[in-house]
């Protein structure tokens, strides 16, 4: 079985960008996505996907498939291990990992199909349930934080995160106002996307580890394993991490270090189901928890939900929630081009189960695709 062409195609965004806090002030994440086909000599095509967060940003990510693509044409996608190491020697040198991701996405997908089997069976089968919580919008008040959480609770969510970073006090101010609102036996998590100094994010963490916050993600430069090690050993909150590394590799000295408690891996860009997968075995030998990082398209989030379940390391999921107008916040909303939607979407009892179609078990609608495609890029044999 041969690969004899990849395609990538560059969509708009059909959510409005949302805004976060970073190291540079406030940035817009859009989730136009990069949806990779990889297309077999035997009539079987596999489907992956990527994004880098604008859709400016999106066709340098489309260009390095196509790119990235000349090394899998003509190879069987079934070995996709084998693959994966062949792309991972370009890939490390030019940066192109979102491509690496959304191809080997797109082999799994080629491998179930081919096997009849969705893609958590063939890493294992499923082991703990899932839950899902749900990553809520900046730019609210106390008072619509409060309202959000109990229109989360009744759609069956138990946890909340929401972005912090701005700025010490009001942080705090928030966590102190905020927990004690929340629904009962309602959590809240926070995310400061790598914003802090380490005093700053120490600051932040003590009130945080007071109140019970169930993780502080990236309080601080992801780079610094000594400082996250630091937060993590002196204060109880747990210190969550890893959806700006690559690979598994990393995860190692992270490991050692115990720097984090919750691993993160991002499938669009850590490389894929088989790094995400990696990263999950790495964490379940050092006693760590897989919380997969899910903030994007929606192809992306259904391969995501396959490692989810196979891994035992996770009992938990991001569910992205970009918006208070929608009617279902439970709800899958980032892709319209995905036509079994509820099988992706949070169940009653609030877990989440991958689809039982082979592959990632997504069906695709490609003329909603074309409605929202910019370009396409193909490379083939
Ligand atoms: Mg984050």
């Amino acid at each position: 079985m041969k690969i004899t062409r990849v395609a990538a195609h560059l969509l708009r965004s059909v959510v409005k960008p949302a805004l976060l806090p970073d190291q540079a002030g406030l940035r817009s994440l859009e989730i136009s996505a990069v949806l990779v086909e990889v297309e077999t000599d035997v009539g079987v095509t596999g489907v992956g996907e990527s994004f880098y967060r604008s859709l400016e940003d999106n066709r340098f990510l489309a260009e390095s498939v196509r790119a990235m693509g000349r090394h899998v044409v003509g190879k069987d996608p079934l070995d996709v291990s084998q693959r994966w190491q062949e792309l991972y020697v370009h890939v490390k040198r030019s940066g192109a990992y979102g491509a690496l991701s959304a191809l080997d996405e797109a082999m799994w997908d080629i491998k179930g199909k081919v096997a009849g089997r969705p893609i958590y069976q063939l890493l294992g089968g499923k082991t703990t349930p899932v839950r899902a919580y749900a990553t809520y919008p900046l730019g609210q008040s106390i008072e619509e934080a409060v309202e959000g959480a109990h229109w989360l609770a009744e759609h069956g969510f138990q946890l909340m995160k929401i972005p912090v970073g701005r700025g010490v006090d009001h942080d705090r101010k928030v966590v102190r106002e905020l927990v004690p609102r929340l629904p009962k036996g309602f959590g809240l998590a926070i995310d400061a996307n790598t914003t802090y100094s380490f005093s700053d994010a120490f600051a932040v963490a003590e009130t945080a580890s007071e109140h019970g916050v169930a993780w502080f993600e990236e309080p601080i430069e992801h780079m610094d394993l000594q400082g996250m090690a630091e937060l993590n050993r002196r204060l109880s909150v747990p210190i969550a991490g890893y959806q700006t590394f690559n690979t598994h590799y990393p995860a190692v000295e992270l490991l050692k270090a115990n720097a984090l408690d919750v691993y993160q891996p991002s499938l669009d860009y850590v490389g894929g189901v088989t790094a995400a997968q990696r990263v999950g075995v790495l964490v379940e030998a050092f006693g760590k928890r897989l919380v997969p990082h899910t903030m994007g398209p929606i192809v992306n989030f259904a391969a995501s939900l396959h490692v989810a379940a196979a891994q035992r390391a996770c009992t938990l999921i991001e569910f992205p929630v970009l918006s208070r107008d929608v009617e279902n916040p439970g709800r899958v909303h980032t892709g319209t081009y995905v036509t079994n939607v509820e099988e992706i979407s949070l169940r009653e009892d609030g877990t989440l189960l991958p689809p039982e179609r082979p592959g990632i078990g997504v069906e695709i609608d490609w003329e909603a695709v074309r409605s929202v495609q910019e370009a396409e890029l193909s490379v083939q044999g």
